[in-house]
């Protein structure tokens, strides 16, 4: 279906429905029968010039400041020794890249969607909080860390479907005697790519300083083929190419667990996707400890310890919150205004923007596809589409939809801020492709969300860079600290940030 079709099966009229709340991150239009809400932090350098101008009205203080919502921030305050601390969070919830959506009452994924069973050689820090949040228990017979809630596993039969410019295969990697070499050749390196990626042998860190693509060119007679299929994967994880990132990563991705060897590893993926890990570290923490809706936009250090400025958006109020420590599970590009001092040590970091499409779809039956389906086209952005339908059941039917941008394109996600509609219908279009139907008529309405800086790309040199990423009581967090972009290391990257503080309760 081209867009003149969609037009034409639409009634072809757009016409607003209804302006921007008043938070000023969403917005809802309302495009021929289904309408497309938008979200995204569009308005943050408006929200730091009117916080400038205003004088400071309350002073709170702590002995803790957390800076982020998202893995990171969440596992430093299920870190910390006590519970004197604030958890500033610039959204409306939690979850940063791991957040989620509410419909029709129930939560779907917005982000990261899924994780995987974890081998023994995993980080001891990060596999014991996952013990004590009840999320994972040890299979002795297996060795390997698991999900407790079986219910949101999904099943091996309905993992996944690629579709490859109008044909139909099993997986994106094609069962080739070029694929079989490529196994060979990483063979060597099992057990050698845990998680967080800190743990990794220095003696493999040389593989920082070579790309992925270079690397494979090397030792394997690859083709266009073969290297497109590896692109897809590496995007899809790294948001960059194989020519993009290192080896240290391209290799990290198919050794971190026993793939290809005939070894099951459960794959868990509740319909709220990593929201999951995000709610059960929110039950953890008391309410009034977390500050949603608050933007900090400078940190100072005093004699004393920090003075933090931070924008109260729902009361349009400037606060200072003065605490002895600090950690911060921000991205880190607006250091440069926030804190420039710290800024030099990351300004190596490049991140890729990402789109999520997420479309509820009326009560019909839309069937013939699996949990996760990659979509191989000319448009390398498009991602494919997660089907709710083979989540742990729900009433509601939802596809959610994946874009990865390159970093050069910023450009682009910015300006569907003025303009979404084109890329809702390009993504139905892409859907009703692979389904081999027009599912417009089907659609009842569209989230998108707009993520400018989401992924880290691990490019050379990116994760064995030395920074300080503790000084003065300031602890720094998040996968753009030279991790890679997963769950486990931004959840390890929290938890390490408390340890490295001298905190009375601190080893
Ligand atoms: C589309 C997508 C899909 C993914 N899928 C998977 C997956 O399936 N499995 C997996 O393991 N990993 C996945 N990842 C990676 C994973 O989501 C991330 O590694 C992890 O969630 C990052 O957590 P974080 O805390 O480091 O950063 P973020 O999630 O970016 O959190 C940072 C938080 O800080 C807040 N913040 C920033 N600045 C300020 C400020 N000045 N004041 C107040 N708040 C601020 C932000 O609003 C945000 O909530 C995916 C990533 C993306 C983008």
């Amino acid at each position: 279906m081209n867009r003149r079709m969609f037009l034409k099966l639409s009634g072809g009229f757009v016409f607003l429905t209804a302006c921007t709340d008043e938070f000023t991150q969403t917005s809802t239009r309302k495009v021929s029968n289904f309408p497309i809400h938008l979200e995204s932090n569009r308005n943050t350098g408006h929200l730091v010039r009117t916080a400038m101008e205003l004088p400071i009205s309350h002073v709170l203080h702590t002995e803790t400041l957390i800076v982020g919502g998202g893995i990171s921030g969440l596992a430093a305050a299920c870190s910390l020794p006590n519970h004197d601390f604030l958890l500033c969070e610039l959204n409306p919830d939690l979850g940063g890249t791991s957040g989620a959506i509410q419909i029709n009452g129930d939560s779907y994924s917005q982000g990261a969607h899924y994780d995987l069973a974890y081998p023994e050689n995993y980080g001891a820090d990060g596999l014991q909080l996952l013990q004590d949040l009840e999320i994972i228990t040890f299979n002795t017979k297996r060795g390997l860390w698991e999900f407790k809630d079986k219910q949101y596993l999904i099943d091996s039969k309905n993992e996944e479907a690629c579709y490859d410019n109008g044909k139909m295969r099993s997986s994106i990697l094609a069962n080739t005697e070029l694929k079989k070499n490529f196994i060979e050749l990483l063979a060597p390196y099992s057990n050698q790519f845990p998680l967080p990626s800190t743990l990794i042998n220095p003696e493999l860190h040389h593989l920082d300083h070579i790309s992925f693509f270079d690397y494979l060119n090397k030792y394997l007679p690859v083709d266009q083929y073969f290297i497109e299929a590896i692109d897809y994967q590496m995007l899809d994880d790294y948001g960059g190419t194989s020519r993009q990132i290192s080896a240290l990563a391209g290799i990290h991705y198919y050794k971190c667990r026993p793939y290809y060897t005939g070894e099951k590893v459960e794959l868990f993926s509740p319909p709220q996707g990593n929201y999951y890990f995000i709610d059960k570290m929110k039950q953890q923490i008391p309410a009034s400890n977390i500050k949603n809706k608050h933007l900090v936009f400078g940190l100072k250090q005093t004699e004393k310890g920090w003075q933090t400025d931070v924008y109260d958006v729902e009361s349009k109020t400037r606060k200072q919150i003065v605490s002895d420590n600090i950690v911060y599970a921000g991205q880190k590009h607006p250091l440069k205004y926030i804190h420039p001092e710290s800024y030099a040590q990351f300004n190596d970091v490049t991140y890729a923007p990402w789109v999520i499409v997420t479309i509820e779809l009326k009560p019909e039956a839309l069937t013939g596809s699996k949990w996760q389906n990659d979509f191989l086209s000319p448009n390398a952005a498009f991602l494919g589409f997660v089907d709710s339908q083979y989540q742990n059941q729900r009433s509601t039917h939802v596809l959610t939809a994946y874009y990865c941008f390159a970093e050069v394109n910023h450009h682009m996600v910015a300006n569907m801020e003025e303009n979404v509609d084109p890329i809702v219908h390009e993504t139905i279009d892409n859907i009703s492709l692979y389904f081999k139907r027009d599912i417009s008529e089907l659609v009842k309405q569209v989230h998108v969300k707009l993520l400018g800086h989401a992924m880290p790309i691990p490019q050379k040199g990116y994760l064995t860079k030395e920074r300080t990423l503790t000084h003065n009581q300031l602890s720094f967090a998040g996968v753009d600290t030279g991790r890679l972009p997963l769950m486990f290391d931004a959840m390890d990257s929290g938890i390490q940030a408390v340890k490295r503080l001298h905190l009375k309760g601190n080893s």
